[in-house]
């Protein structure tokens, strides 16, 4: 928690002497400005995470597609086709504490996840964020999934971020791999916070917040360490999704 205060201090006085421009019009204010931040519309449709056969709900077309997956769908909010506006703003979010980015694309996760009015239904809507590594977190001072986690639950009516997962191995750097040694890079590199009982997972339908995704690799190993705490179902609920080639 130290090193998030350090950075967020930081970030004041950055801001004080280079105040802070939206990315694409250059205008003062923002980091995007609200006639830009209209270029970034949500994704209508959503699709099957393994084949991305479109589909309503973002679920799998069937068990062939579902496999070799531990979640049981997955809503992206935007499309990560590598256009340049979208990716500055993700690496700004990322990697320079940005409190503005944190709440704008926090809304637009909100104003997703609003339209799957099954979700809406639940009692509660626990929020699992993708950890980072506590090296990564030490040097970073945040953990982006987890700012985007605490804008939803405060935006959604009943909800609580369940902060549970651990990860054990720091493998984070994953963008220059392809599917299938990601998979193996991320064998075993999550865990469950088990010492506190108020983190269970256990009989729970929880959403798992992610910023981007690309082959789902890290979603999945999370799901599969969420399953087996117990947990009822998993939903992947991410920014954007992008290519192996972004
Ligand atoms: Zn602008
Ligand atoms: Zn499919």
């Amino acid at each position: 928690m130290f090193e998030f205060y350090y950075v967020f201090m930081i970030r004041m006085i950055l801001d004080l002497f280079f105040p802070k421009k939206c990315l694409a019009c250059g205008i003062l204010g923002n980091h995007i400005c609200r006639n830009c931040s209209i270029k970034l519309r949500l994704k209508g449709n959503q699709c099957c995470p393994n084949c991305r056969k479109s589909n309503k709900a973002g679920i799998f077309c069937n068990q062939k597609c579902s496999n070799n997956f531990s979640f049981d769908q997955l809503i992206v909010c935007l499309d990560y086709d590598g256009s340049s506006l979208l990716r500055e703003l993700i690496i700004m979010f990322k990697y320079k504490f940005s409190a503005d980015l944190s709440r704008f694309f926090g809304e637009l996760m909100f104003r997703q996840a609003e339209k799957f009015r099954q979700l809406l239904s639940w009692d509660i809507i626990y929020l699992v964020p993708v950890p980072l590594h506590k090296a990564r977190l030490k040097y970073r001072g945040f953990n982006q999934s987890l700012l985007l986690a605490e804008y939803l639950s405060k935006r959604f009516k009943r909800s609580c971020v369940l902060d549970c997962l651990h990860r054990l191995k720091n493998s984070e750097r994953q963008a220059k791999l392809g599917k299938l040694e990601r998979q193996i890079n991320l064998q075993g590199a999550f865990c469950l916070n088990v010492k506190n009982p108020n983190l269970s997972v256990s009989g729970r339908r929880v959403v798992l917040i992610d910023d981007v995704a690309t082959t789902c690799s890290t979603l999945n190993e999370c799901a599969k360490t969420l399953k087996s705490g117990g947990a009822k179902s998993v939903t992947g609920l991410v920014l954007a999704r992008g290519h192996l080639f972004c």
